[in-house]
């Protein structure tokens, strides 16, 4: 078979732009380095039979209605609100607090009184139902929302980015912080997006629906560096020039043998434990921002809300540099000036190959929900069948 596209990596942004382009009747070749489609978003059943996420908890969440009614046409949903706390150790053992800090996390911390206190003064500074970074927060003035602002970062935030960062919040992108905001409300969930859910069936058998055309061909366990060659502005796919759209979604340093150097990523470890309980924990995910090594826990039969009585598996994250060893993955691209400039420098080499183009978290080197993935594919894929 001749193809017209090659897709790089069965990801959320290579799964839905090759879908795109094999519906508009372009016969896609999608290449896939790993040996199963969905990427990081990919979810199995372990060997005590409890639905995992390989790669990381992941909980779908969106405002779009158009990324949302896309990904409805491959699978029906789960409703789903995520809650998160943060266990803190104490006195009497540990506490629990709603992250992110919200008004209840803030009565658990210091009591109905003064929390009635801090409540009123936060909402005539912000506003009810709004919410302020940690960074912002930590710039009021008051002394008593100054201490508050220090209790927050220090038993919420400064901890748990040193693990997961290896830096302090002041030290690493201030949009990265921001993404767990303090928040002025009652409401617990970790995020207030219109449409939030799991894919009822799980991920990968949306990965599956989608993938699942006759335009469409995946090869697994396969990597395209090793079929692709880049050389005076001419691409070619197993030594023959290739003309048509090539979409690269893995890391756009390796597909170029680092030669600028390597771009800095933060890889994970994950260890998993399955349990003879039918709960682990209070909620689907624990972050640990004051003690231990690993950053959070992650139950998943909260998420997936599968029936297994007496056993449930866990999941614990510990965050550390990629080196760009064969094993390990590069989760979190690392943005500052530096990693920007390094970044550009590659994009303009990708730039000399009219027919190449780089999407993704990994191929953008930017920190990106699954929904922001969507939307970027819908567009690319949009573009390229109009020219
Ligand atoms: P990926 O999913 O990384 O897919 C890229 C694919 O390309 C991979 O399968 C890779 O093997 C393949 N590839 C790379 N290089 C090559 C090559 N040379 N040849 C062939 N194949 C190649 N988002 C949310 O919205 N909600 C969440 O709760 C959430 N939780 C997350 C938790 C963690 C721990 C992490 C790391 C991310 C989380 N995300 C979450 C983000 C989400 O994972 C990404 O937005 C999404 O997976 C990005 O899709 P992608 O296709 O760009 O990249
Ligand atoms: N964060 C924190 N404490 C928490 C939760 C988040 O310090 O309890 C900070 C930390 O720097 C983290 C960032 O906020 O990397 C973004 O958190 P999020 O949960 O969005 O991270 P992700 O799920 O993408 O790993």
């Amino acid at each position: 078979m001749n193809y017209d596209s090659l897709i790089v990596g069965a990801g959320f942004a290579g799964a839905v732009t090759a879908r795109r382009l094999a519906e508009a009747g372009r016969r896609v070749l999608v290449l896939e380095a790993r040996g199963h489609i969905g990427g990081n978003a990919y979810d199995r059943p372990d060997e005590s039979g409890i639905l995992i996420h390989q790669y990381g908890p992941h909980i779908f969440h969106t405002n779009d209605k158009e990324v949302f009614d896309y990904l409805s046409r491959f699978t029906a949903w789960r409703d789903y609100q995520h809650e998160v706390v943060a266990s803190i150790p104490d006195r009497e053992g540990r506490t629990e607090l709603p992250v992110p800090f919200n008004l209840r996390s803030l009565r658990l911390a210091y009591g109905a009184e003064k929390a009635a206190r801090l409540t009123d003064k936060l909402i005539t500074a912000y506003g009810r139902e709004t919410k302020v970074t940690i960074l912002q927060l930590r710039e009021n003035t008051d002394p008593e929302l100054s201490e508050l602002a220090q209790y927050v970062y220090d038993h919420v935030f400064v901890r748990y980015t040193m693990k997961q960062w290896g830096k302090t919040p002041e030290q690493i992108d201030p949009a990265v912080t921001a993404r767990v905001p303090v928040f002025l409300s009652k409401d617990c969930r970790y995020f207030q997006d219109t449409y939030q859910g799991m894919p009822l069936h799980g991920y990968t058998l949306l990965f599956e629906a989608m993938l699942d055309h006759e335009n469409i061909t995946v090869r697994t366990d396969t990597d395209a560096r090793d079929l692709l060659s880049f050389d005076g502005g001419v691409l070619s796919f197993e030594g023959v020039p290739f003309p048509g759209d090539v979409v690269y979604t893995g890391p756009v340093d390796e597909l170029f043998a680092c030669r600028y150097g390597r771009l800095p990523y933060r890889t994970l470890d994950f260890r998993f434990e399955t349990h003879d309980v039918d709960r682990f924990q209070s909620h689907g995910t624990v972050n640990y921002t004051m003690d231990e090594d690993f950053t959070r826990v992650t139950e998943f039969k909260y998420l997936t809300g599968q029936d297994a009585p007496g056993r449930t598996t866990i999941m614990k994250e510990y965050s550390r540099a990629y080196t760009g060893a064969p094993e390990e993955i590069p989760y979190y691209a690392i943005a500052n000036d530096e990693s920007a400039a390094l970044y550009e420098k590659y994009a303009a080499l990708a730039a000399v190959y009219p027919n190449l183009h780089l999407l993704g978290r990994l191929a953008e080197y930017r920190y990106y929900n699954m929904d922001a993935i969507v939307t970027g594919a819908l567009r690319l894929s949009a573009a390229l069948l109009e020219r």
